[in-house]
């Protein structure tokens, strides 16, 4: 089950609720694979059919490209060495550079990209 996180900048009107985490449908390796670009599905096809350990969320980051909150698909097979498979921003940007959000205690570790200000967070709910 996934949660949704609110984002809130204290200072302008610029927020986002992001969906992170997994839903029931994700432990389905077809499903997982289309939230990824082509050259990447392949990877995943051959790691899920070989029935290696993995896991799959979305996690919530500011791309630097487009400046907004956002996630991205993060594929994992876990072993001796974890191997990482993420997908891209909704504006077609590689996240290698984007900065990941680490919600703590109701605030973010991020900058709001509008204004600079502190930005607040929420798990307001959750999904499946
Ligand atoms: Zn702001
Ligand atoms: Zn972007």
């Amino acid at each position: 089950m996934g949660k949704i996180l609110s984002l809130k900048c204290d200072n302008c009107d610029y927020s986002e609720e992001l969906r992170i985490g997994n839903g029931i449908k994700d432990n389905d390796p077809d499903m997982v694979s289309g939230y990824f670009p082509d050259d990447r599905r392949e990877i995943i096809h051959k790691i899920t059919a070989a029935r290696t350990v993995w896991n799959y969320r979305r996690i919530p980051v500011l791309c630097r490209k487009c400046g907004r909150f956002t996630t991205v698909p993060l594929f994992e097979a876990l072993g001796n060495d974890t191997l990482r498979v993420a997908g891209k921003c909704g504006c077609s940007h590689e996240i290698r550079t984007a900065v990941l959000i680490k919600p703590e205690e109701g605030i973010v570790n991020v900058s709001c990209p509008k204004c600079g200000k502190r930005v607040r967070s929420e798990v307001i709910g959750l999904w499946d």
